[in-house]
């Protein structure tokens, strides 16, 4: 898939590099194994992608560069800085990519020190590290794939998109939209579980709340400042829950977003 090609077709096809950053694999594991993998190696010239194939070299200029993972180490920043540079198109895929992912939980309440200490006692690690950042904060980001894994749906569609020149549009509802589109009862109402779906950015088809399980949130906030985490705060305070309680549950994919502490002041005000 990635050895050296000479066809002149090859040639011409859009170069794809996919990348992690800090993560767990898991967008990248999607990506691979999307059902019509096959039809996007015909129609993409897969570059890097290393978990695929060893032959990959990070140091390719592609058309799409997909990146996962957090800047979470210094050699996170080194590799991001350099992607975006050898690349046309930056995507950020997943939420750790675009918002930071679970290893930002601590974000406004624990320094990288404080979290090193935490983790790794008195031990010391070989790689130096950063407080755990979305890849927007260190570069420019042209799109991003929501998820934790994006869908396979989704991925498709941004690469058939991008064949004819476009983006597709971003979901800008939230999940409550499909969930009551699938006829799912709301457990938030019904059973007082806290469900964060009226925050979170629509696409999964309310996947969770189907199998009864409450969203948590791993589409991230609704874009355009749109996730009314003070409207949703009210609801939980009201229904028994406490300030930390939902400050942890809220912060879980969203310790990045910037409306989300003032919302909370706004919705507890100095309770705790
Ligand atoms: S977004 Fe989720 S699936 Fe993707 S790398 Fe992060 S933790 Fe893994
Ligand atoms: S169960 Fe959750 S996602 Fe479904 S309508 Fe209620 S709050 Fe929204
Ligand atoms: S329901 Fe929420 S937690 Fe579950 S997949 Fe959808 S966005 Fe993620």
């Amino acid at each position: 898939m990635i050895k050296e090609d000479t066809r002149a077709d090859v040639r011409e096809r859009p170069r794809i590099g996919v990348y992690a950053l800090t993560s767990c694999y898991g967008c990248q594991l999607m990506m691979a194994t999307v059902s019509d993998i096959l039809e996007v190696a015909n129609v993409f010239d897969i570059r890097c992608f290393y978990m695929v194939s060893s032959a990959s070299t990070m140091d390719e200029e592609v058309d799409i560069a997909f990146v996962e993972g957090s800047v979470s180490t210094e050699k996170d920043l080194k590799e991001i800085l350099e992607i975006r540079k050898n690349c046309k198109t930056l995507v950020a895929m997943g939420a750790c990519a675009v918002h930071g992912g679970v290893q930002s939980w601590a974000e406004g309440n624990l320094s990288y020190d404080e979290i090193y200490e935490e983790v790794y006692g008195d031990d010391k690690i070989d790689m130096p590290g950063l407080q755990a950042a979305p890849i927007s904060q260190y570069v420019h980001v042209d799109y991003s794939l929501p998820g934790c894994p994006p869908e396979e749906d989704e991925i498709m569609y941004f690469l058939t998109t991008f064949l004819v020149g476009s983006f597709p549009e971003q979901k800008d509802y939230p999940v409550c939209a499909e969930c009551r589109t699938t006829g799912n009862p709301c457990i938030l109402i019904e059973s007082n579980v806290p469900c964060l779906g009226s925050v979170t950015t629509a696409g999964c088809g309310a996947r969770c709340i189907t199998f009864n399980v409450p969203c948590i949130g791993c589409r991230g906030p609704v874009p355009h400042n749109t996730a009314w985490f003070d409207a949703l705060a009210t609801v939980f305070k009201k229904r028994g829950f406490t300030e930390e309680f939902v400050r942890a549950r809220l912060k879980i994919f969203a310790a990045h977003n910037k409306n989300l502490d003032k919302m909370l002041k706004k919705a507890f005000g100095g309770d705790k």
